[in-house]
């Protein structure tokens, strides 16, 4: 067996103890007599599971009480329509915060149920820093604003969480959620999905404030509304379960880590190291974002000729790096540096980084 360091954007690495758990309990799980995959969402030991889940990461994240923590499917992608979908009355303003791709994407499909304004943007400078706090122009009376605090493809991260006064803030926390300790009641809605730091695609976590679960701006069907969700404990319809349940499994495992403190410190040393060899390489690789903007989860770099992007990403292949190819939109190279990901594993791409700038110069 040859596993590779994986700096895959997404699907992203799992920890490995969690792989291995997984695989020790899948044909038997829980006394089953069957896999996890294999028996009712209904019965008591998938329940039983279910609430443990959800008690972890309350526990992870502190959860104040008054909000819910939801497991549903459709990606981050089906929330950008369905979050405006259960807030925003008919025409009502939504404000968007945009620093990257996924922003952008958020506020076309918000456009089909809201008066979907981009109330700040970082485009003009092509999406290598957070627009300024002071430039944003919100309204009161908007339903929401909308973040993205790390923008996986463009590796640009929103290091403080806005003040945007009584509006609800909501926020796509895909890529950067249990990175490092959040303050969930600044929050209306925090989604993300499940692929880059908690578990397999096909599942999203979201968190939600009660008093936004009353609002009810639409007629719509059940299986649309987040209140249906709450009330039915996410289990509406058939859920994902051997996503929820990988989920739960990854939960325990940043608890038995220390948490998000020492998550957030772990992340915060892989980063600088990968930063450093960047900067460090008088000019051979570069990144392109602002320095208090750069994203401690996904890493994007150029080499100082284009040229040689492939090179690097084959022979980095080689080496037992896996995933370096820069996303299609950018070209370059980017390294993602979720939870899974090991200081080991960062500073073999450093020590990659160093013989090949000595072998290609
Ligand atoms: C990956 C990602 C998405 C898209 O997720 P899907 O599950 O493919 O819909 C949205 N937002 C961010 C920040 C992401 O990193």
């Amino acid at each position: 067996m040859s596993r590779a360091w994986n700096f895959s954007a997404g699907p992203a690495a799992l920890p490995v103890t969690v792989l291995q758990r997984a695989q020790a309990e899948l044909l038997e799980w829980d006394g089953a007599h069957a896999s996890v995959m294999e028996v009712s969402h209904r019965g008591k030991a998938f329940m039983e599971m279910a609430a443990r889940a959800e008690a972890d990461l309350r526990e992870l994240l502190a959860i104040p009480a008054n909000y819910k923590v939801l497991f549903l499917q459709g990606g981050a992608t089906q929330h950008f329509a369905q979050v405006p979908m259960n807030l925003c009355a008919d025409g009502q303003r939504a404000d968007y915060i945009v620093n990257g791709h996924w922003g952008e994407k958020a506020a076309t499909e918000a456009a089909f149920y809201a008066d979907a304004r981009i109330a700040a943007s970082s485009l003009a400078d092509a999406y290598r820093s957070i627009p300024a706090r002071a430039t944003w122009e919100l309204d009161p009376g908007a339903a929401f604003v909308h973040i993205t605090t790390n923008e996986t493809i463009h590796g640009v991260e929103m290091r403080d969480i806005p003040d945007v006064g009584e509006v609800p803030l909501v926020a796509d926390m895909s890529s950067d959620i249990l990175s490092q300790p959040l303050d969930v009641s600044k929050f209306g809605l925090i989604y993300a999905g499940a692929q880059k730091n908690i578990g397999p695609s096909g599942l999203v976590v979201m968190l939600v404030r009660e008093d936004l679960l009353a609002r009810h701006p639409r007629p719509l069907p059940k299986i649309f509304r987040y209140a249906e969700y709450a009330a039915a404990d996410s289990m509406l319809n058939t859920p994902n379960t051997w996503g929820w349940y990988l989920a739960g499994l990854t939960f325990q495992w940043l608890k038995e880590q220390g948490g998000l403190v020492e998550m957030g410190r772990r992340n915060a040393a892989k980063a600088a190291l990968l930063y450093a060899a960047i900067d460090g390489s008088g000019g051979y690789y570069s990144n392109p974002v602002e320095p208090s903007a750069r994203s401690r989860m996904n890493v994007v770099f150029n080499l100082h000729d284009a040229a040689l992007d492939p090179v690097f990403v084959a022979e980095g292949g080689k080496a037992g790096l896996l995933a370096l190819k820069g996303h299609r939109a950018l070209g370059g190279i980017r390294a993602s540096l979720y939870n899974a990901v090991p200081i080991e594993g960062v500073q073999a791409l450093c020590d990659f980084m160093t013989e090949f700038q000595r072998t290609h110069g």
